[in-house]
């Protein structure tokens, strides 16, 4: 039998890099761990941020933590109409050509040319997970979920595999109301 896995809702998040940080929170500010999350390392932090867009802003941004090489925005389709920006749909780390918008905090504001998009959904796999499913880094699955209220098959989802992942499918909000998830849901991976 396939083994399940649980579907995680990533509501719109900031990561930022030292610079941004630096510059909207203060100079060499540490930002504050609040809330694990279920990726090894990664964090909800206490700070939050606004973002900007043309049409309008979104306030009180969760931030996740560590700091990373580059700042990267994460919103819902959604909630890139809402601010007015073009988000392109793309892994996390492929930012080039991306959007951009202004980021403001309490110390500070930010304008980054690239860096928003709306993630592509995703699974989290270590090695050993690899095995049992049969997937390689970077193959694209069905995913069936098994007890939302309007069970749906996403396509085009990303397998990712690295012995610093936990086992876990990461899909937006606007994917997650599409579907009925709600925080106990699980998928499957399935052929079609
Ligand atoms: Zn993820």
């Amino acid at each position: 039998m396939e083994k399940s896995f649980v579907i995680e809702v990533s509501a719109r998040h900031a990561h930022l890099n030292k610079e941004a940080v630096d510059v909207l929170f203060g100079k060499n500010y540490a930002l504050t761990p609040k809330k694990q999350l279920s990726q090894p390392g990664q964090y909800v932090c206490e700070e939050r941020v606004d973002i900007i867009g043309s049409k309008s802003k979104i306030e009180n941004v969760s931030i996740i933590g560590p700091q990373r090489e580059y700042v990267q925005v994460e919103v819902s389709q959604t909630d890139a109409r809402k601010l007015g920006v073009r988000a392109p749909l793309r892994e996390s780390g492929d930012l080039k050509l991306s959007a951009g918008c202004r980021l403001v905090g309490p110390e500070g504001e930010l304008e980054i040319e690239n860096g928003l998009i709306v993630a592509k959904r995703h699974i989290h796999a270590t090695v050993e997970d690899a095995k049992d499913f049969g997937l390689k880094d970077g193959e694209i699955v069905w995913v069936l979920t098994q007890n939302s209220e309007r069970r749906l098959i996403f396509g085009d989802v990303v397998f990712r595999v690295s012995p610093n992942f936990s086992l876990a499918m990461h899909i937006d909000t606007d994917e997650a109301n599409a579907a009925g998830c709600w925080q106990d849901s699980r998928g499957k991976i399935v052929k079609i």
